[in-house]
Order: structure tokens, then sequence, then C-alpha cells
């Protein structure tokens, strides 16, 4: 695990230095979905800090046992209205809220528990029916929208591009998202920080991180296959 993931870190290094980027503006989140508790926490031990979890009874599980640890877990999955009330107690940044009614239940959860919860709006760059995520088009109002509820706080975009065979084939998606995010940015919406850009997986983190990404989402090349 340790040699995965020192590999991983040269990795998005060698990519960060490549393009003139510092490597410290990029955060490795380690998608741990389906992977057991032992496992995560030899992760844990090889050296990862933020841990990304997709669906929600497994992560209160996983969190409950590994509660000693100084870790820091995301939530990356389809996020349903009604697991609200976890999602905020769980989880430091949440990167799929995609419509007003999530990021309202989200706002009244968060403020139960007097947290103001940091979120992405994930955008579905490619438009595919079978994706989640608001439209390109739709994202700027979302992100309005958003910014209106006291106990949420926008931190930027998340997008999950079309799998393709090859790597460079998906940079059109993460420039889209990166374009948005420089368009929302300018249009200066009081409490939206739009520094968050979370793109890239095992296949693809070097081409997001030329193309902006300031969180990968890296499963696969850390824990292996999924079954
Ligand atoms: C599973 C998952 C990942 C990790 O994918 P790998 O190809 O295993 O690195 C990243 N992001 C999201 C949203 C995922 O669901």
């Amino acid at each position: 695990m340790k040699d995965k993931l020192k590999a991983i870190d040269d990795r998005i290094k060698e990519a960060a230095v490549s393009c003139g980027r510092d490597p410290e503006t990029v955060t490795l989140v380690a998608v741990s979905k389906t992977m057991s508790a032992e496992k995560v926490r030899q992760a844990i031990d090889a050296g990862v800090a933020v841990l990304g979890e997709n669906y929600i009874q497994e992560a209160r599980e996983k969190v409950a046992e590994l509660a000693v640890y100084q870790v820091s877990w995301h939530f990356i999955g389809h996020l349903q209205s009604n697991k609200s009330k976890y999602a905020v107690k769980l989880f430091d940044l949440i990167h799929t809220v995609d419509s007003v009614k999530l990021a309202g239940t989200l706002d009244k959860e968060a403020g139960k528990i007097n947290k103001v919860q940091d979120i992405l709006v994930q955008v579905n760059t490619g438009m595919e029916a079978s994706k989640f995520g608001v439209s390109p088009d739709g994202a700027t109002d979302l992100v309005r929208a958003v910014s209106g509820f006291k106990n949420l706080h926008v931190r930027g975009l998340m997008t999950i591009p079309p799998l393709y065979n090859d790597p460079e084939n998906v940079a059109p998606y993460f420039r889209t998202l990166r374009e948005l995010r420089d368009s929302i940015e300018e249009e200066r919406i009081p409490n939206v920080s739009m520094d968050g850009l979370s793109m890239g997986m095992t296949g693809d983190f070097e081409v997001a991180i030329k193309e902006g990404a300031t969180i990968v989402r890296v499963g696969t090349a850390i824990f292996g296959e999924r079954y």
C-alpha cells in the first residue's frame, strides 16, 4: 500500500510540476468504496489523509470503526435527500450537490447540528443521460441558488466525464469544468468560493491536473480492483 501511494504521489507531483503548478494545490482523495475498514486503515497508516465514499450506510460503518484516526471523509456518490442527515454528520466535503432540493435538505440538516457544510456542485459535463449532475448551462444558476443557504458553503465544482479508452479524450470535459469555474468566479457571488475543482480518477488524473484539478479521486490505483 505504501509503495502504491508513493507512486501516485510521485505521479501527482510530476503532472503538477510539468504544467507549472504547485503540487501542494492538488489534494488526493483515496476512494475507498467497497473496501473494508481494515483496508482503509492500512491506507491511513500508509499516509492517506482524505477518504472518499459513495454510499451512506457503508460510510457510516467505516467512519465509526475508524473514528480514532484524524482523517477527512468526502462524499462522492449520488446523494438522496433523505440521507442528508447522515451526510452532514459524516463528511467534510460533499462533492455531488446537483439540485436546489438536495441543497435545501442539506442546509436544513447542517443547521440542526450548527455546521456550515462545504459542498461542490456536480456538473454533467458530458450531458449523459446515465449521469447525475446539473447541465453546464444550469450550473451558474444552481450555484447562485445554493449561495442563498446560510448553512452551506459552495467550494467549487465536480465532474465525472464520459468514459473513454484514451484519457486524452476526457481533457475537453475537464476544460469545460475549469472554464465554467472561471466564469462563475467572475460573477463574485457572495458566500461562494470557486477554488475547488474535483476531477480525475485512476485512468485520467494526470490529464485532470493539467486541466486544473485541485482534487483528484483515486480508487483502483490505491486499493486495487473492486469486486
Ligand atoms: C469510484 C469513483 C472514483 C474512483 O475511481 P477509480 O477509477 O477506481 O479511481 C472516483 N470518483 C467517483 C465519483 C467514483 O464513484
